[in-house]
């Protein structure tokens, strides 16, 4: 099956199973995995933050961090497409009481300064306390878009003058990073703290990692503990992790390449209309044309039976993502069958 529902389908590579088989494990709650403390500490390197922490899922991460940075009633102003807003369970609220003040995304993902500016709630005891600003890089629901290492810097040098702090949902940074040909440390570096996960395009099986500050991450160590993520022999999990943090994002731009010519071959099709500027990485959105006699769930249905795997997103809305186990020949085959399906309906 050729699967672009997500790159979160991608399965560990042979060398991440061997390296599994082989690692070194300890009690990670005592401080004692010897390879859960390596990968904590490459991440923190290569993001140019302190230290890391491994947790269970991007999820758990933006959780952690959230929690970590506000108090209950405290208000975070994020997207109103925020991954956070909406598909994490409302967890900031529900387990923190942390109140989310959201601002419109724009096209790129990006939060215009002003908004966020006007956001800021002065001190009165009619407010609750603005505390953090949540960003998301590349950004998941505007398209897999990507926002500048100046972007970054600007929002974040503006919150440290107002003495908020910025965390970023990197769940997919070292895509932008690879689209953008820079160093992933110019997009995380200036940030409070980062959560991005090794179980997408870095093609591990489980697990993400939060950097911060040395104090940011101990108080961030005990909220992982308190949600019921320290996890133990830790290690079996990092080691497939260290592979994908050593080796997967130096192939990324692999995958914009596929997802630029999977597009390409679609705009060629009759009946799925590409978003204008999509893919600006891994991700291509579009939609299925108004005048194709078939509803989702026969498109999707009869798309499987030609071995490849969609879903949408919204009614009619698709979002097709290529990752490591998408090679050039499966992008070949996925538009065969785009072509099939949509010439026969
Ligand atoms: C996938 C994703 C997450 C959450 O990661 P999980 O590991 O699925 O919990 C967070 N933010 C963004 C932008 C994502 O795409």
């Amino acid at each position: 099956m050729i699967d672009l529902r997500s790159d979160t389908v991608t399965q560990p590579t042979p060398e991440m199973r061997e390296a599994m088989a082989q690692a070194q494990v300890g009690d990670d709650v005592y401080g004692e995995d010897p390879t859960v403390n390596e990968l904590e500490a490459l991440a923190a390197e290569m993001t140019g933050q302190e230290a890391g922490l491994f947790v269970a899922s991007g999820t758990m991460g933006n959780l952690t961090a959230i929690l970590a940075h506000c108090g209950r009633g405290d208000e975070v102003i994020m997207g109103n497409k925020a991954h956070t807003f909406l598909f994490e369970a409302g967890g900031i609220s529900a387990l923190g009481g942390v109140h989310s003040h959201q601002l419109p995304n724009q096209a790129d993902g990006s939060l215009l300064l002003e908004d966020i500016a006007a956001a800021i709630r002065p001190d009165d005891p009619h407010f609750p306390v603005t505390r953090l600003i949540a960003l998301e890089n590349t950004h998941n629901r505007c398209g897999g878009t990507y926002q500048s290492p100046a972007y970054i810097r600007t929002v974040s040098d503006f919150a440290h003058q107002y003495g908020l702090r910025v965390h970023l949902d990197g769940a997919r940074v070292f895509n932008a990073a690879a689209a953008l040909g820079v160093d992933v440390r110019e997009l995380t570096a200036p940030v409070d703290s980062v959560t991005f996960c090794l179980s997408k395009g870095l093609c591990a099986p489980v697990g993400s990692v939060l950097c911060g500050s040395r104090a940011f991450i101990a108080r961030a160590r005990r909220i992982r503990k308190m949600l019921g993520g320290g996890m133990r022999q830790a290690g079996v999990l990092a080691a497939a992790g260290l592979v994908a943090l050593r080796t997967m994002p130096q192939r990324l731009h692999e995958d914009h390449r596929r997802a630029q010519k999977l597009a390409d071959g679609l705009r060629q099709i009759p009946g799925f209309q590409v978003d204008e500027g999509s893919p600006a990485t891994n991700m291509v959105f579009g939609s299925l044309s108004a005048d194709v006699p078939l509803s989702d769930e026969a498109f999707m249905q009869a798309m499987a039976a030609h071995g490849v795997l969609i879903h949408d997103v919204a009614p009619r809305r698709y979002r097709f993502v290529t990752h490591y186990w998408i090679d050039d020949r499966a992008v070949e085959d996925a538009l065969a069958a785009f072509r099939d399906v949509l010439t026969a309906a």
